[in-house]
């Protein structure tokens, strides 16, 4: 029996790892199951999971969650602060699905009590990479990626050695404008934004595809998770999202990692790991397929790759800075207060600003540093709004 916990679990990374767990409830012991508004499936998902302990992050929810689960033997908490303290229960495996920063708490809660911990919340590399990574070497924890390029990257190096990798190349589909001209970009509506050609995700990840905020974030996530050369990592459009990333080698091997785009390979990679699982997703009938095609971004239609290059080049706490501008223009577009382009631009301007005035590099990056930046880029991605006009 494996102990998990889930937070995020109602998302749709979340929704997937229920779909595996629930189909072998014998193997799986679960501790806690977090989500937010959602609470009808939480409370659905916990009695049929048998949680322990279900929380949504929203405390005036309290009195509903605990009316669904009145009589069932499952515990009920809400807000962030009783999200933190589940992440004090120990579980053998811990999903950080979690949409944005709010990921980072919890999932050093889990790593502090030796979890293995299921990082689907790539806002947490980013944010305060290293500071997880350490996190989890200082309590003997382990981390193993969830985002789908990542694993595929971390599966393509098993048995290789790190120092005869040259390069690692994340794909990308495109997003919803790949076929788009630039031009009508800057009219790109919310409703023609959310909706991706390959994956089903949550809203804000498909907004992020479009704009290639997403990629950005991945480039980030590989240099913090395998501790690379910025240089070594590129990123390639591919738009059948089948091959999801390719490591490099010194004797110009590519080891190619192909699979559907359905999340429950990689979470029940990671889920099995070390071991491979007999796992519910479609096997590709590649004679059908025929075709996989390959193409370099077009850096004037995702400014978002250059921009998360130079945060990567920069380090320190610029990570931080970059993924809070970047949730916070996201907000602004989705209530349609900037347009889908304003979005790269306030970032951009953030990060100018940021690392003249507010000393990201050099900083210390600790839990209270990277909060009091997160907060910072917040105001000045406001204030980027309003100067852009
Ligand atoms: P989602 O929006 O569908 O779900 C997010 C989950 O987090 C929900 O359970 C929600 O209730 C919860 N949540 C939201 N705000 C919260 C807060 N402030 N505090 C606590 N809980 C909160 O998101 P998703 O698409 O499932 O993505 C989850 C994470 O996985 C993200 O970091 C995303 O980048 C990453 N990811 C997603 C996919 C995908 O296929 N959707 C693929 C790769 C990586
Ligand atoms: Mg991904």
């Amino acid at each position: 029996m494996k102990s998990v916990t889930i937070f995020g679990a109602t998302g749709s990374v979340g929704q997937s790892a229920v779909d595996l767990i629930v189909r072998h409830p014998e193997d799986y012991d679960v501790v806690a199951l977090t989500g937010g508004r959602n609470i009808t499936q939480l409370a659905k998902d916990a009695v049929r999971l048998k949680a322990k302990v279900a929380v949504t992050c929203h405390d005036d929810l309290l009195n509903d969650l605990k009316s669904l689960l009145d009589g069932t033997g499952v515990e009920v908490a809400a807000g962030t602060t009783a999200i933190a303290e589940v992440a004090h229960r120990r579980a053998d495996w811990t999903l950080s699905a979690i949409i944005g920063a709010a990921g980072l708490v919890p999932g050093l809660t889990a790593l502090s009590h030796g979890t293995t911990l299921a990082l689907a919340n790539k806002e947490s590399l980013v944010t305060a990479g290293p500071l997880l990574m350490q996190t989890a070497k200082d309590h003997g924890a382990t981390i193993l990626p969830v985002d789908s390029e990542h694993s595929a990257v971390f599966q393509a190096l098993v048995g290789e050695e790190m120092d005869a990798v040259e390069r690692i190349i994340i794909t990308a589909s495109g997003g919803a404008f790949r076929d788009w001209p630039v031009e009508k970009l800057a009219g790109a509506t919310l409703a023609e934004a959310s909706s991706h050609p390959n994956w089903d995700m949550g809203q804000r990840i498909t907004i992020d595809s479009a704009s290639m905020f997403n990629k950005g974030m991945e480039l980030i996530e590989t240099k913090e998770f395998f501790d690379v050369d910025p240089k070594m990592i590129e990123v390639l459009v591919h738009r059948e999202s089948l091959v999801h990333a390719l490591v490099g080698f010194t004797d110009g091997a590519l080891m190619a990692h192909v699979g559907p785009p359905d999340m429950r390979h990689a979470i029940g990679y990671a889920l099995h790991w070390p071991k491979r699982g007999n796992l519910p997703v479609e096997r590709l009938d590649l004679a059908k397929i025929g075709r996989l095609s390959f193409e370099a971004p077009d850096p004037a239609r995702y400014p978002a790759l250059q921009i998360a290059a130079d945060v990567m080049e920069m380090g320190g706490l610029a990570g931080a800075a970059f993924n809070a501008a970047k949730e916070r223009a996201l907000d602004l577009f989705i209530a349609d207060k900037i347009g889908f382009l304003d979005m790269a631009r306030i970032v951009s301007r953030v990060i100018d600003t940021m690392s003249a005035r507010d000393g990201l590099q050099n900083a210390q990056i600790t839990l209270e540093n990277v909060m009091e930046i997160d907060a910072l880029a917040r105001v000045r991605a406001q204030e980027a709004m309003s100067e852009l006009g």
